[in-house]
């Protein structure tokens, strides 16, 4: 044959497509361990345990205390486009809860062996399923795929093994199971201080010490102190501010003049899901230059609320970054609030230092 010579087209096979998709979507353990935190978080969990073994490609465990999944709907969870949250397209403009596509634990259980056990409150016992791309499979070969009863707290427990033990170059690109640990802790950090009356603990497996402990109870400056230090929760001023116009609300805590570090630290929430925005984050940078010494950057915790029918959440399937209208009006809305937040500290620090 000739080089010339038209290839057929051919569609690919659906496995193919959902393994391509996972890998977009799961990049690395950490992704894995925010979608299902998020879908902890969203069942109503007010409790939430993680464990981890080799950074999250050996074991990624979550266990959480929320509503569990009735065993009817067991048979369809890991399927791709199966959701409880999300019916018709224009309910991706009023959406509360953290996932809306149902494509989280499709994506995972197509590159990692995938075991779900949870208890509705109704259920008398909990029930234990395994999935391999998409589908319900036995425990051991030769077995029948059903879920089976077993003992159980209310709740679901989720376990992710061997991340990527059928996509070999991804597996191989993990240098430092240590590095993945610690992106994990950053993860598990960020939502332990966004979700205010939920606990969190975060360990590694067989290390009796936790990472992260935080009790239901703590409040955000108890929470921050725990994850970032003293420094950091001594010098913390509050803020909260909105605007109609623009459909938001803003508030959140943030480092004084007083304190400053070698690389921001932003925690980012737009409408409770923790994402990226260098935009947000450089007009931030920006309004404490004039308040910290040269290189110096702050701590910032904020927790934007945009109106639901303001926002596009659907710009990527990793949802990482969001779109939103009037972008510029509401940063400066906030930098400025901020910037008279520290102006005010300022003003009494330098008084004090002076009587
Ligand atoms: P999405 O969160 O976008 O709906 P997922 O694949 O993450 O998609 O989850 C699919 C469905 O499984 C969810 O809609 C929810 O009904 C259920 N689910 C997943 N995790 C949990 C959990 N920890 N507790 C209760 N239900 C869950
Ligand atoms: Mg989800």
């Amino acid at each position: 044959d000739n080089a010339n010579t038209a290839r057929r087209i051919r569609a690919l096979d659906p496995d193919v497509v959902n393994k391509i998709a996972a890998g977009e979507i799961i990049v690395a353990p950490v992704h894995a361990l925010k979608e299902l935190v998020e879908n902890a978080v969203d069942a109503g969990s007010t409790s939430l345990e993680v464990l981890v073994k080799e950074g999250g490609l050996k074991l990624l465990q979550i266990t959480d205390n929320g509503s569990g999944i009735d065993k009817e709907d067991l048979p369809i969870l890991c399927e791709r486009f199966t959701t409880s949250k999300l019916q018709k397209f224009e309910d991706l403009s009023s959406i509360a809860t953290y996932g809306f596509r149902g494509e989280a634990l499709a994506s995972i259980s197509h590159i990692a062996h995938l075991t779900v056990t949870t208890k509705t409150k109704d259920s008398s016992c909990a029930w234990r399923a395994h999935y391999d791309g998409g589908k319900l499979v036995p425990a051991k070969p030769g077995q029948t795929p059903d879920p089976k009863p077993v003992a159980g707290r209310p709740g679901t427990q989720i376990t992710v093994e061997d991340l990527f033990y059928n996509v070999p170059t991804r597996r191989r690109a993990f240098r430092s199971a240590s590095d993945e640990y610690n992106k994990i802790i950053d993860m598990v950090g960020r939502y332990a201080v966004h979700c205010s009356h939920v606990a969190f603990s975060c360990k590694k497996h067989g290390e009796s010490s936790t990472s992260i402990a935080i009790q239901t109870s703590a409040s955000v400056v108890d929470r921050i102190r725990q994850i970032y230090g003293s420094s950091v929760a001594n010098e913390l001023i509050e803020y909260s501010t909105a605007d109609d116009r623009w459909g938001f609300k803003a508030s959140g805590w943030a480092t004084n003049a007083n304190y400053n570090i070698k690389k921001t630290a932003f925690l980012l929430f737009i409408n409770h899901r923790c994402v990226e925005s260098s935009n947000i984050r450089r007009a931030i940078e920006q309004t404490y230059s004039a308040f910290l010494p040269k290189n110096g950057h702050p701590f910032v915790y904020l927790s934007l609320e945009i109106d639901p029918q303001r926002v596009d959440v659907n710009v990527h399937p990793t949802k990482r970054e969001v779109n939103f209208l009037n972008e510029d009006e509401i940063i400066q809305a906030i930098c400025e609030h901020i910037r008279s937040k520290l102006a005010a500290v300022d003003t009494s620090r330098t008084f004090m230092t002076q009587t």
